[in-house]
């Protein structure tokens, strides 16, 4: 029968792009496209080959094993091949694997199975002679694999000598090397902050820092290894089943899975993968599926291998936590916190279980980093509760038509002016006390206690003001009456009443107060209290330049730039009036007496203060005016002493210099 040339040219695409996706995942590690996908090219060149067997070739990738053994490391030739696994998706695929195993060993029987993780890194085979690491090699081509010794030595969990008995002539430890996800993400981000490549996912990162040049690099790499077969054996009987084979390495002192089990029966290896899928997130590895293996060796030996893997075993997949798709538009959320967080708006896709629609680009760093672009088909991560992300960009897959990314310059919530201080990674609403995102957050910090100290406004309360429209700004809440606040959730009369008097009682407040409760950026009730030290008329202060607010001691520019912005929102100085309007007010003049203590004195701190470091000490003094000096000297005004005070505390004395305690640098700071 001849063969379509559709067919033929379609078997030789898809043996092309297989080929370049081995050598950019096993040889450069860098993979271009998810494993999924990889996968199911690889079952349509194999369905391809079966539907048409004249079409299969020796050299096609579906007959040999992916890797290559690079020229810059020793080749080493595996005395056993060190091969692959085929792969099974579903109950009926696993169903159907069990069922060829029975028909070749013609038997009924149901079979027992040794079931373990399948570990996402690389396989490694490391030879020990009378006991002594002599080699450590990767699985290359599957017949020659490049020599790694001096790496795998560095990794911690790899025994160097085999402990125990029985140990044989020469026996080849077969086991993968991975990267547990903590590692990957510390790894990840001291990457990022030295400007170096990120890696894509553990498995890609285990396998980079296996193979280095460098084995100082690897050193410092989290690797660990679980061993999980044994290659060439000599000196000693192979072990009757996998498991005593486990057992006999972990003897010698080879780290196991500890999640190993045998299982018999197809029911059993269901709720094995069952439960380790379950806990396939909180384990703290990769994992892509679950490896069974035919426990009996004798029998493995009948069943023998095909190609690329053995006949015994096979490993089933877990749903991928990584799949491509499109960007189809890129929009930007604002937080309850005013950041702003562009947001992938994906073509929907089926990835780790789910159908995701979204994925984070996290800032606008990240986006330029991985150049993502509006049109771009791209690799989406989903693992467990994790919010989806875009992991990298497939390049070749780009069309002409993307577009870039603009962050906007206006919230798109509320319309004031986005910031983004030098350095920063996140850009943010400067809108905080109008902005519908940040409406909650903003009421809750206004109405806090160091802020304006509404008495019964609890976080439960805004929420639910919010939320049934009740307020919309601050000011809102001095409008409320006790019959709106009865009608609400857990709330009485009785309570209400209470609330209306607590928010009458609250009008009457300090401008240190009101500043604070106004939530601007980096401004602190230390912060606050300079400003409204030098800035005792509000009107003053919201005209104030980022060049005059620099002037403040404790005011730095990033600070100025921030307190100048808010008061230039519009919507900002709206709220601001109808505070005002709805009858918020501070006194005056006991503002500039409540500072006027320590305005100008010089301070000396020492021994141990109970209550606050001596730098928070330090701190809120100098925003009360004060001056804080680091020795004693006739120009002291007061020395506060703590716990043991030493020489200070005598050399206040010998001079005269008025001593206190801390309960009055406590009263000091609390005089408001
Ligand atoms: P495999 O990873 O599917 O299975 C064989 C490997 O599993 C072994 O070599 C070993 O390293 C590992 N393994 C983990 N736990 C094991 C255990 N308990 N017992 C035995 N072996 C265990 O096969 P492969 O040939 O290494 O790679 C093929 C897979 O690699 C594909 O299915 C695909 O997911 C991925 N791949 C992806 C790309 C890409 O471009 N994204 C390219 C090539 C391969």
């Amino acid at each position: 029968m001849t063969i379509s040339t559709e067919i033929t040219q379609r078997a030789a695409t898809l043996r092309e792009l297989i080929n370049r996706y081995n050598y950019l995942y096993y040889v450069a590690d860098n993979p271009e496209v998810p494993d999924a996908e990889y996968d199911r090219l690889f079952r349509e060149l194999q369905q391809l080959e079966r539907d048409n067997p004249q079409l299969l070739t020796a050299d096609s990738p579906t007959q040999r094993v992916g890797g290559e053994a690079l020229d810059k490391f020793a080749e080493v030739e595996h005395a056993i091949p060190m091969l692959s696994l085929d792969n099974v998706f579903d109950a009926t695929e696993l169903t159907a694997f069990d069922k060829r195993v029975r028909e070749w060993l013609n038997t009924d029987s149901a079979q027992t199975y040794a079931a373990e993780p399948k570990l996402d890194g690389l396989a490694i085979s490391i030879r020990y002679e009378n006991g002594v690491m002599v080699q450590a090699a990767t699985r290359g081509d599957g017949s020659r694999g490049e020599d790694v010794t001096v790496n795998v030595r560095t990794i911690k969990s790899v025994p160097l000598t085999l402990q125990g008995e029985n140990i044989p002539a020469v026996v080849e430890v077969r086991g993968e090397i991975f990267m547990p996800k903590a590692g990957f993400e510390k790894l990840n981000q001291s990457q990022l902050a030295n400007n170096k490549k990120v890696f894509v996912n553990p498995r890609n990162a285990a396998a980079g820092s296996l193979r280095q040049l460098d084995s100082k690099i690897t050193a410092q790499r989290p690797l660990e290894i679980y061993c999980y077969g044994l290659g060439y054996l000599e000196g000693m009987e192979r072990p009757p089943s996998h498991s005593t084979a486990m057992q006999q390495l972990q003897q010698w002192g080879c780290r196991i899975s500890p999640e190993l089990k045998t299982v018999t029966g197809l029911d059993a290896c269901e709720d094995y993968i069952q439960q380790l899928g379950e806990r396939r997130d909180s384990l703290p590895y990769d994992i892509d599926g679950v490896v069974f293996k035919v426990d009996d060796t004798a029998l493995q030996e009948r069943l023998g291998f095909v190609s690329r893997a053995p006949r015994w075993a096979i490993a089933y997949k877990f749903p991928a936590q990584e799949e491509m798709t499109v960007v189809e538009d890129i929009e930007v959320q604002v937080g309850r916190t005013g950041a702003l967080t562009p947001v992938a708006r994906l073509k929907p896709v089926f990835v780790g279980g789910v159908t995701v629609s979204n994925a984070t680009l996290h800032n606008e760093d990240e986006i330029r980093r991985k150049d993502v672009r509006i049109g771009d088909t791209v690799i989406v991560r989903r693992a467990g509760d994790v919010i989806p992300e875009v992991v990298k960009v497939i390049a070749s897959k780009r069309p002409d038509t993307v577009r870039e990314f603009v962050m906007p310059v206006q919230c798109p919530v509320c319309g004031s002016d986005v910031e983004r201080e030098e350095g920063e990674a996140v850009s943010r609403c400067s809108g905080g006390l109008f902005c519908g995102a940040q409406r909650k957050e903003a009421i809750i910090h206004f109405a806090s206690r160091k802020a304006m100290d509404i008495d019964g406004l609890g976080d439960k309360l805004v929420e639910q003001l919010v939320d049934g429209e009740l307020i919309h700004d601050p000011s809102d809440l001095f409008l409320l009456t006790a019959e709106q606040l009865a009608s609400l959730d857990r709330m009485g009369q009785k309570s209400a009443e209470n609330l209306v008097n607590a928010l009458q009682a609250a009008k009457q407040t300090r401008l240190t107060r009101f500043l604070f409760a106004l939530g601007i950026r980096e401004v602190g009730e230390a912060t606050a209290r300079s400003l409204a030290m030098h800035y005792p008329d509000l009107d003053e202060l919201m005209q104030a330049s980022a060049e005059q607010l620099v002037e403040i001691e404790d005011v730095g520019p990033i600070v100025a730039n921030h307190i100048e912005t808010f008061f230039h929102q519009p919507h900002n100085r709206e709220v601001i009036q109808r505070l005002r309007d709805v009858g918020v007010n501070w006194p005056l003049e006991e503002q500039a007496s409540a500072d006027s203590v320590l305005s100008g004195k010089t301070i000396v701190l020492t021994g141990t203060l109970q209550t606050m470091s001596r730098s928070e000490a330090k701190e809120k003094l100098l925003a009360l005016g004060a001056k804080v000096a680091g020795s004693v000297s006739k120009k002291t005004d007061f020395v506060v002493a703590g716990s043991d005070a030493g020489s200070k505390l005598s050399k206040a004395e010998s001079l005269g210099v008025s001593v206190v305690g801390e309960d009055t640098l406590t009263a000091w700071l609390t005089q408001d």
